[in-house]
């Protein structure tokens, strides 16, 4: 390749980070499945130890397989260096780890994934970590929950599942004010589609669990640090920008720059929590990216051919994907995610929770299980499973009502997913 090209997205899919094995010629990214490394001598140790080199010490912290995934994920999103963890739960607690402080608070747009509601909302109160809620669907809200305890904003950038496209860069605009760091988690609409660090967001965090590995055979989590923070001029955050105890006192925001942030989450936040990603799920999904590009123009193809059937079928009420010319945020996603609006969308059911339970019982190519991005098509009923634990009122608002019906559409061919769903629709 010439050096003045700049490789495309699908080339660094593909390529960013691996290297034929420098010792064996391996083509594939070798599974390094070992716990540790053996040192040159005593000083290379030393200088592993004091971060004054790069290198693998200890699989919880570094891994050669699980370092050619993040080089290829920082790459994907433009990002200055990432971190993989041991699930997308673990990306976010890592980042929040390294961010806050006891009594500190965060404001997340309430439209979450159900399991990042319970962790925010409960979980994270016994760190003394306490988050205050906002509407995706409006920035002006983000700004009134702002205090001088916040210390971030979280928002994802395709909603699951209410179908939310998120307005990235007014979010931003938002935070950029306050003087906090935008999250975003990227997760239903995966680069290809959308790279929120063009929008202004400084930390991207994936559940690699979905679309990223794409087969719906490991759980993985990434951290990108977007490099674009100015954590010294801030001083807010003092595990990047105070000297460091643990390390002799070097101050990370200086040494490391603009990728410090990357670093902190690493030599501290994986370091004491410990949700290290496997070597070999870090393999799989590295495997599973390489196809991402089209695998995901084909989820969001089908998404929007069962989309457009759907609509007319007698027993929808309504179908909520913003890929569809009426839906509310269609403009939102020509803007953001112009090459289709991602494979998830939900649905709602005239014959309500009944009907909900009743469709998830007669499908058959369809699984139903509590999963999406995989290659197969999955259904899901939210109000009788993924929400269930929450209160009516809160399952409404993230989107979760007892009519709604979630479909991840996968990769199988659309005319038999829709027979499929029509067989299903009519012994409803
Ligand atoms: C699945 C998911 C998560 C959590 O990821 P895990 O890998 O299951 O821990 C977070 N955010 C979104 C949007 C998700 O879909």
């Amino acid at each position: 390749m010439s050096e003045e090209r700049t490789p495309g997205f699908d080339t660094l899919a593909i390529h960013a980070g691996a290297q034929p094995d420098a010792s064996t010629g391996a083509r594939a990214t070798p599974i390094y499945q070992t716990t540790s490394f053996v040192f040159d001598d005593v000083d290379h140790a030393a200088a592993l130890f004091n971060l004054e080199t790069f290198g693998n010490i200890y699989t919880r912290i570094m891994n050669p397989t699980q370092a050619v995934l993040e080089e290829r994920m920082a790459a994907l999103e433009g990002g200055t260096a990432a971190l993989a963890v041991a699930s997308g739960h673990a990306a976010q607690a890592v980042v929040l780890h390294t961010l806050m402080e006891p009594g500190a608070e965060f404001v997340a747009g309430r439209q979450l994934y159900g399991g990042s509601i319970n962790q925010f909302g409960e979980a994270f109160k016994k760190f003394d970590w306490h988050v205050k809620w906002a509407d995706t669907t409006n920035a002006e809200s983000f700004r009134a929950a702002i205090t001088p305890k916040t210390k971030a904003i979280f928002v994802e950038s395709v909603a699951n599942p209410g179908g939310i496209i998120t307005d990235i860069e007014a979010v931003a605009a938002v935070a950029k004010e306050a003087g906090v760091p935008l999250i975003v988690d990227n997760t239903l609409a995966t680069p290809y589609l959308l790279k929120p660090k063009d929008y202004g967001a400084d930390i991207i965090v994936h559940s690699l669990t979905k679309y990223l590995g794409g087969h719906g055979n490991s759980i993985g989590g990434m951290i990108v640090d977007c490099g674009t923070f100015d954590w010294m001029a801030s001083g807010r955050y003092p595990s990047i920008s105070a000297p460091c105890e643990s390390y002799h006192g070097m101050v990370l925001g200086e040494t490391f720059g603009n990728f410090a942030f990357a670093i902190a989450a690493r030599v501290l936040g994986l370091r004491d929590l410990g949700p290290a990603i496997s070597p070999m799920n870090a393999f799989l999904i590295l495997t599973g990216i390489e196809t991402l590009p089209l695998r995901m123009q084909r989820h969001c193809d089908n998404a929007l051919a069962v989309a457009e059937w759907l609509t007319s079928h007698d027993k929808v009420s309504w179908v909520n994907y913003a890929g569809l010319p009426d839906n509310q945020f269609y403009q939102m996603a020509r803007r953001y995610c112009p090459k289709g609006a991602g494979g998830v969308f939900t649905f709602g059911l005239k014959g309500g929770y009944e009907a909900g339970i009743a469709l998830v019982g007669k499908v058959q190519l369809f699984s139903h299980l509590a999963n999406i991005g995989d290659t197969r098509s999955l259904i899901i009923h939210p109000a009788s499973t993924t929400h269930r634990q929450l209160a009516d009122d809160a399952r409404a608002r993230a989107g979760a009502g007892d009519d709604v019906v979630r479909l991840s559409v996968g990769l199988e061919d659309v005319g038999d997913i829709i027979a499929d769903l029509d067989q299903a629709l009519e012994a409803v």
